[in-house]
């Protein structure tokens, strides 16, 4: 007779397939499969419902911060229990969301003075490009005619329809062409790596930023915002942006009034290094969207900051119809802003900006002993955001036939040996929590080493059997 363990196990498998649409996943794979139960988490490991454990290299989706379990997020959601779990920002007002805009106030780039609560990414960026809309219509000197948005080739903000409009990935926007805004300019992304000419900082960031001020000169008078994911895109496959292209960004809008909007939702929270992606480059946006760490990856919250100057264009009497007439129904959710503050004090008591600081060339050497297999085209590395770009080959970075679907299989094969991580087409993401140990930095990408062996040897040996 089976264990009751296994029992439960292929009772919620079983469940799992039958009741569950997952995100971002084919379906018809996924009912073929015995999805993998996590349980239980602690530190930068989660177990799965038989106890195996994995090193969590996604930071559960890049939320993560501090670990799992952390007694002080814990404890804080504890006791913001004991008073109220949710009551709402429309019309009231509480401690826990009042000390936490304060807080983020004083952390935030300089200018953005005032909060707008929301609970996810998508939503905050969204919330942004609609602040930037309505505060041309009603600034001092409104410019109604500024509609249109600038975004990045292969950007990524967000699933909602004003987020996937500015996104640069065909793929995810296909089916809902129909829906995407008319005004959105793609500029190119700054791809440094395959940059065929190696142009030095600063004629570099000037090359790469010509496109934007050629659109802004012919355009301006039509366009509202630039948005941009600050220091490098994620979903793009983690594509750091040249040096100083992110400062230049910044003069670019300036000159042309146009507003910059950072999406600092993956970036933001220490990921980086800093506490923002902005701060690399002194750069101080008009509206900054966070979300994910914002909780250290405890509960959906999130925000968009603004200046002074966009918040004093909604003021105006009850009639004027100048109110931003958006929120959320679990807009600054009382449970989600006491484990944001608590975040926030962990940064201090652990110190976590320097020590990522100090660790992040300890990764990156880690991260160079992949740097002579052959199947490893490019390393890509922003702080504690790491892309591994795999290739057929290393000195013609070949692309792999996506059918052949490696960053997928290598996944798959760093998970039988101890590692969750998940690939963007072929190349690996890694996201470690920002608390990883050296030792669990290291194995991490060691697992890494390994799959990649494994998944080129069972390629061979298929090889092999079909000849
Ligand atoms: C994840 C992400 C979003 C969307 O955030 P959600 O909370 O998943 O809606 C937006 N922008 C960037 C840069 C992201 O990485």
């Amino acid at each position: 007779m089976p264990k009751k363990s296994t029992l439960s196990r292929q009772q919620l498998q079983h469940d799992a397939r039958t009741y569950i649409w997952h995100p971002f996943t084919q379906m018809q794979e996924w009912e073929q499969q015995a999805p993998l139960l996590i349980t239980r988490g602690k530190g930068a490991r989660l177990y799965d419902i038989d106890g195996n454990a994995y090193l969590d290299g996604t930071s559960s989706i890049w939320v993560n911060l501090h670990g799992h379990r952390h007694p002080t997020i814990d404890l804080a959601i504890r006791n913001q229990l004991k008073n109220i779990a949710h009551t709402t920002l429309l019309g009231l007002s509480h401690p826990p969301a009042i000390h936490l805009a304060k807080a983020l106030v004083r952390l935030a780039p300089k200018g953005l003075h005032k909060v707008f609560f929301s609970d996810n990414g998508s939503t905050a960026v969204e919330i942004a490009l609609k602040m930037a809309i309505q505060y041309w219509q009603q600034c001092p000197n409104p410019q109604p005619r500024k509609t249109q948005f600038v975004h990045l080739g292969l950007a990524y903000h967000g699933d909602t329809v004003g987020g996937m409009s500015l996104s640069g990935i065909e793929l995810f926007q296909k089916p809902f062409s129909s829906l995407l805004f008319p005004g959105r300019h793609q500029i190119e992304a700054p791809y440094c790596y395959r940059c065929p000419v190696d142009l030095q900082f600063p004629q570099c960031q000037l090359a790469c930023s010509e496109p934007l001020e050629t659109l802004l000169q012919k355009k301006h008078e039509e366009i509202a915002g630039v948005l941009v994911e600050p220091m490098v895109q994620g979903v793009a496959g983690l594509l750091p942006s040249p040096p100083g292209y992110l400062r230049r960004l910044q003069e670019l809008c300036r000159k042309y009034q146009v507003l910059l909007i950072a999406d600092e939702v993956a970036t933001g929270f220490g990921r980086t290094g800093r506490m923002f992606a902005c701060e690399h480059e002194s750069v101080s946006p008009d509206i900054m969207a966070i979300a994910k760490g914002m909780t250290g990856g405890y509960l959906p919250l999130a925000a968009t900051l603004a200046t002074d100057e966009i918040y004093s264009a909604f003021l105006g009497g009850p009639h004027e119809g100048k109110t931003f007439f958006h929120g959320h129904s679990y807009t600054g959710n009382p449970l989600g802003c006491a484990a944001a503050l608590a975040n926030l004090s962990i940064f201090k008591t652990e110190r976590t900006l320097s020590k990522v600081q100090r660790r992040t060339p300890k990764l990156s050497s880690f991260l160079n002993t992949l740097a002579d297999d052959p199947w490893v085209g490019d390393i890509r590395q922003c702080g504690y955001m790491v892309g591994i770009e795999l290739v057929q080959r290393q000195h013609t970075k070949d692309p792999f036939p996506v059918l052949h679907r490696i960053g997928h299989r290598v996944t798959l094969a760093a998970r039988a040996l101890g590692l969750l991580i998940r690939p963007i087409g072929n190349t690996i993401i890694l996201m470690p929590p920002l608390s990883s140990t050296l030792e669990e930095l290291k194995q991490m990408v060691d697992i890494i080493k390994v799959a990649i062996g494994v998944v080129r040897a069972s390629i061979s040996s298929e090889h092999m059997s079909t000849q």
